[in-house]
């Protein structure tokens, strides 16, 4: 096949180069994402320019991953500094990043002794990690909420609720039962002496922020011990700041017996983890039962280290909580009746539009310069980086009429 670069007919300069990689784009890659919406090719801060030279202010943060935004100095120095000094070993060997990240990730928790922690290389990763712990419990079943979304492994994908995801992979792993999410009846129902674990996001992210409603998780943190099932909360979204405080499930007040962590952790850079609360939920797995050649490798864990150090030092905790709640009084001030409310907490934020406008005011959005994605119908959701300002926020609630206008959005 030929590979080689095909310059757009009748397109010169940078808009002729942007159409040229696009090309050359679905020559050459896998087409399971569609046609991208733009070439990027750098960022700083929470901007990012496409080869056109166009400036995005960018309030989604690869999906909730940049959590110190781009080309952060912190990041950028720490990944340069282990990279000259070690990147790889294999798990026959331990490093001292590795070992620093994993009692850094246990405070944060505030993990009783006993507790571990396991790095892998991506959100679904980690979920394959906690079905196998929940396997070990000697159960088969596992529950999950519709609505969930834990990722696109085989084994996770049996826990993620969209059918069009599923359906073309099936068969695929047996004994998932899925519950209506926020409904303690359906899981009290549910939960019997063949559930190995219950597997739930504190906030549905991909689902279209939706949070777990007022008791809930505690109500499944009770049920689940009195079946002898585990408590997984899937954190690969809401963890490491994202919502406000370091872990969604800290919000809530309870302990879960593990939690799954990605997105946010590396700040760009892959790296998820398990992290197993207490000595018996730890001693489940054991040596020779799970692995990873990359999971854990240094240069991933000084990145993780570098974004903790970060957020911790700069308050971007209490910074999320704020700029969010400011957010979202900027877009009730809108009193625009096409928008129905914005749920969420801290940083992760779902606006609620009156009709199915969401890909049409993303689509608009992008055109203006905004970073936003339309992960449902009616629903524009935000991820920005935690060190984005309240400005940069409103700025975007501002533009929300205009943008509805544009698509002919009415209410
Ligand atoms: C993104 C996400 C995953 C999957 O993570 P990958 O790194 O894409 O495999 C799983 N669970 C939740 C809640 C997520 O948001």
């Amino acid at each position: 096949m030929n590979q080689e670069a095909h310059p757009h007919a009748g397109l010169v300069g940078p808009a002729g180069r942007a159409e040229d990689l696009l090309d050359r784009y679905s020559r050459s890659y896998l087409q399971v994402f569609g046609r991208p919406q733009r070439v990027l090719e750098r960022g700083q801060g929470v901007r990012v320019w496409d080869v056109q030279g166009r400036e995005y202010l960018d309030l989604l943060a690869g999906i909730a991953v940049n959590a110190l935004g781009h080309s952060h100095p912190d990041l950028v120095a720490a990944i340069a500094e282990q990279a000259g000094q070690l990147i790889h070993t294999s798990n026959f060997f331990t490093t001292p990043t590795q070992v620093a990240l994993a009692e850094r990730l246990l405070g944060m928790a505030g993990a009783p002794a006993g507790s571990a922690v396991l790095f892998v290389n991506s959100g679904a990763e980690a979920i394959e990690a906690a079905i196998k712990l929940g396997r070990r419990t000697g159960r088969p079943g596992i529950i999950t909420a519709q609505g969930a979304f834990h990722g696109r492994t085989t084994g996770a994908l049996a826990l993620t609720a969209k059918a069009a995801y599923r359906e073309p992979f099936e068969p695929l792993l047996p004994g998932i039962n899925r519950v209506p999410f926020g409904d303690e009846a359906a899981l009290r129902a549910a939960l019997d002496d063949q559930v190995g674990a219950v597997i739930l996001e504190p906030i549905q992210g991909e689902g279209g922020v939706v949070p777990a409603p007022p008791g809930y998780l505690q109500s499944a943190r009770e049920l689940t011990r009195e079946h002898g099932a585990l408590l997984v909360l899937d954190e690969i979204q809401t963890g490491i700041g994202r919502t406000g405080t370091w872990f969604a499930f800290q919000q809530a007040g309870i302990t879960p017996d593990a939690i799954t962590l990605a997105k946010g952790l590396g700040g760009g850079f892959p790296i998820g983890a398990l992290i197993t609360f207490g000595p018996e939920v730890s001693g489940l797995l054991s040596a020779g039962q799970h692995g990873t050649t990359f999971g854990g490798n240094p240069l991933a864990c000084a990145a993780g280290l570098a974004v903790l150090e970060v957020i911790e030092r700069d308050g971007l905790l209490g910074a999320a909580r704020t700029v969010g709640q400011a957010f979202t009084q900027a877009v009730a001030a809108l009193q625009d009746p096409r928008i129905t409310g914005v749920r969420g907490e801290g940083l992760l934020i779902g606006i609620g539009l009156a009709g199915p406008w969401a890909p049409h005011v993303a689509t608009a959005a992008l055109d203006r310069g905004f970073i936003v994605n339309a992960v449902r119908e009616d629903t524009i959701r935000l991820a920005p980086p935690l060190i984005v300002q309240e400005d940069d926020m409103t700025s975007f609630a501002l533009a929300l009429p205009t943008l509805l206008d544009s698509i002919g959005g009415d209410g």
